[in-house]
């Protein structure tokens, strides 16, 4: 009797804590709660009285102090956050964003403070730190080293994540660049592939309970890239920061900050089912823009002679034919890769931008970001690493009315690299230059940030397709899976809608591609970016019918508003994005049988007729008309690897 009133009255305790610590979202269903335990900052997360979110560790440690042992909390503030905003270029133009913010003081043993902010949407957490200067208003600069900040996932959890690479490995000592294969429905117990962990953004599914999404925004010259650790059953998945090795060693992997300043935001997305994961605005909710645009950049499409072509395809005539294409298609860009300076030369680029400009179609060039980081050799190479040479490149590519960048092969996620993807945006904005990276680290908030950013690779992206016959079949799997997790937080260059069905120029050697052509058509609304990669071939316009030469020649890039409609990461997925009053309703199917659905789109009126694409028989895309039921339900079937769009006539 005396135990069970004690266990009464520390529950009574806990139950006055969490109310005076814990915040929840304007809807009440999603809630923080922060306190300490043994001098440790802990927190965790409730969706819908579920516990979705473990206690896991806050903290870190910096030059000057120690956050992460001998805390106590001091005081709490609360506060509404209203802040609508509009946005271009990415899967929503207006967002209404509104939060609940908790700002928590935390002390250390010797009275040093550290305050964890915590920024709560009804299904979204941000989550940052921020130091002060001290006694006598110093320091006014840190160094942090490393961090506590973990994320506990309950038992029984299952894990969509992409390894960390190593440093200085794969191709041409390129690594780390997010280009590792991400593992479906396994273990947190299983160890990584290379024992470093795992790359944002990290998918959990937590049973019945719903989805955790995990990653970070914000981060540009001001802090390093992070990602997770291994799991630990004890601290589940902690914060890590980028390897020494990364750079070949140069920069340093801890963050530099001024005082007082903060730590990037880490983001929790929190969803019953996947809608608040797919259509998740966090990553740029967080962020302000850095500079007003520069130029008029323009969401479109590009041809690409090297998906298929490869580096032989990089000549004078070889462009001309691609720029042909594009204008044949009525698409935006042409992207001409690696080795243009070399084989084209930089006089003739010129006669070749005139030419495309010509046929109103604008180029974008290739670079390689080096640098010392790695060994990459593809030129033109010491031209996007230092100011100086990025404003002879920049004045000469605005003077031959080139229209954006593509910068690949960085080094990792070092704040000296961090720093260059900004200097190489910002640089770019004042010569009205768009920017396109790849061989990267994950883009965090970019869009918002920079208004030239375009996209990022940072996936095992389309070249894999062409590489190797094995990358070809996983290509439904990926495409399936990104909508979920990589694509959900940041536009992605996964590089190309691929139209040839053998991956050669002659379309008749080489591997296979597996997916229909319904599947790569419906690719492009189901990946996200701004300037979309269509990497058909000159020979496709003789090959591809009429239906599909036309979806693709009035494929909208960018879109007002996002929704999910059905799907399971990896296996299919369906989805709809507004552009203007027009509704795009499109599907992918990763299994090796049909998959028949019954699609509920409130978005689409009760008797309306909508246009169907589908696989027929002959592996062509057919299209049909199909009507909207009373209940605002369509029966579609998309056959193994195949897909389906819908569009609405208005
Ligand atoms: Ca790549």
């Amino acid at each position: 009797m005396k135990q069970a009133i004690l266990l009464l009255m520390m529950m009574g305790h806990i139950a006055a804590m969490l109310a005076q610590n814990s915040v929840s979202s304007p809807d009440g269903r999603l809630t923080v709660t922060v306190y300490t335990e043994e001098g440790r900052a802990m927190y965790a997360v409730d969706y819908d009285g579920q516990r979705m979110v473990m206690p896991s560790r806050l903290g870190l440690t910096t030059d000057y102090a120690d956050f992460t042992r001998g805390m106590t909390m001091g005081e709490v503030r609360m506060e509404d956050v209203r802040k609508p905003y509009d946005m271009t270029r990415t899967k929503r133009a207006h967002v209404a964003y509104e939060a609940r913010r908790m700002d928590v003081a935390l002390l250390n043993a010797k009275g040093q403070r550290m305050d964890v902010t915590f920024m709560v949407g009804n299904n979204d957490i941000g989550m940052r730190y921020t130091l002060y200067r001290q006694a006598n208003d110093n320091p006014k600069s840190a160094a942090v080293k490393s961090e506590a900040t973990s994320f506990r996932l309950p038992e029984g959890t299952t894990t969509f994540l992409s390894p960390q690479s190593k440093a200085m490995v794969g191709w041409e000592r390129t690594k780390p660049s997010y280009e590792e294969v991400y593992g479906a429905d396994e273990a947190m117990e299983k160890p990584s592939a290379f024992g470093e962990g795992y790359v944002f953004p990290a998918l959990f599914h937590v049973g019945d309970s719903g989805w955790v999404l995990v990653s970070e925004t914000g981060v540009a010259s001001g802090y390093v890239g992070s990602h997770l650790s291994d799991y630990d059953r004890e601290t589940g998945y902690t914060i890590a920061y980028p390897m020494a090795g990364e750079n070949n060693g140069n920069g340093t992997p801890w963050a530099g900050i001024a005082l007082p300043g903060s730590t990037p935001w880490r983001t929790i997305t929190v969803g019953r089912t996947l809608a608040p994961i797919v259509e998740t605005t966090v990553a740029y909710d967080l962020v302000e823009p850095l500079y007003e645009a520069g130029g008029d950049y323009r969401p479109g499409r590009y041809t690409w002679s090297w998906l298929i072509g490869q580096d032989e395809s990089i000549t004078y005539d070889e462009q001309v034919r691609f720029i042909d294409l594009a204008a044949a298609m009525g698409f935006e860009y042409c992207l001409v890769d690696n080795w243009w300076d070399r084989n084209i030369g930089r006089t003739r680029m010129a006669q070749l931008a005139r030419y495309a400009a010509g046929k109103g179609v604008g180029l974008l060039l290739w670079y390689n970001s080096n640098g010392y980081e790695n060994d990459a050799p593809q030129t033109p190479r010491q031209c996007m690493n230092t100011a100086t040479a990025r404003d002879r490149e920049m004045a000469w590519l605005k003077s031959i009315g080139v229209k954006g960048i593509k910068v690949d092969f960085f080094g990792g996620d070092k704040q000296q690299t961090m720093q260059l993807y900004e200097d190489i945006l910002c640089d770019a904005n004042r010569y009205g230059l768009q920017v396109v990276f790849h061989g990267c680290t994950l883009p965090r908030g970019w869009e918002r940030m920079f208004p030239n950013f375009v996209s990022s690779e940072a996936v095992l992206a389309s070249e894999n397709v062409y590489f190797t016959e094995e990358h070809a079949r996983r290509e439904p799997f990926d495409l399936t899976l990104h909508p979920f997790c990589r694509n959900a937080v940041a536009a992605m260059d996964w590089g190309g809608i691929i139209m040839n069905r053998h991956m050669s120029a002659d379309n008749r050697s080489r591997h296979t591609r597996k997916t229909t052509n319904t599947f790569e058509m419906a690719s492009g609304i189901t990946m996200q970016t701004a300037v979309q990669c269509v990497a058909m071939r000159p020979n496709n316009l003789q090959e591809l019918s009429q239906v599909e030469l036309d979806f693709l020649r009035t494929m909208p890039t960018a879109w007002d508003e996002t929704r999910y409609i059905d799907g399971y990461p990896g296996r299919y997925v369906v989805l709809a994005r507004r552009c203007g009053s027009r509704w795009y309703i499109a599907g992918l199917n990763a299994g090796q049988e049909e998959r028949r659905l019954t699609l509920t789109l409130p978005m689409l009126k009760a008797g309306q007729t909508v246009g169907y694409y589908t696989d027929n028989k002959q592996g062509e895309t057919a299209l049909k008309p199909l009507r909207v039921d009373k209940r605002q339900q369509v029966k579609i079937v998309m056959q193994p690897n195949g897909g389906m769009v819908l569009i609405s006539s208005t």
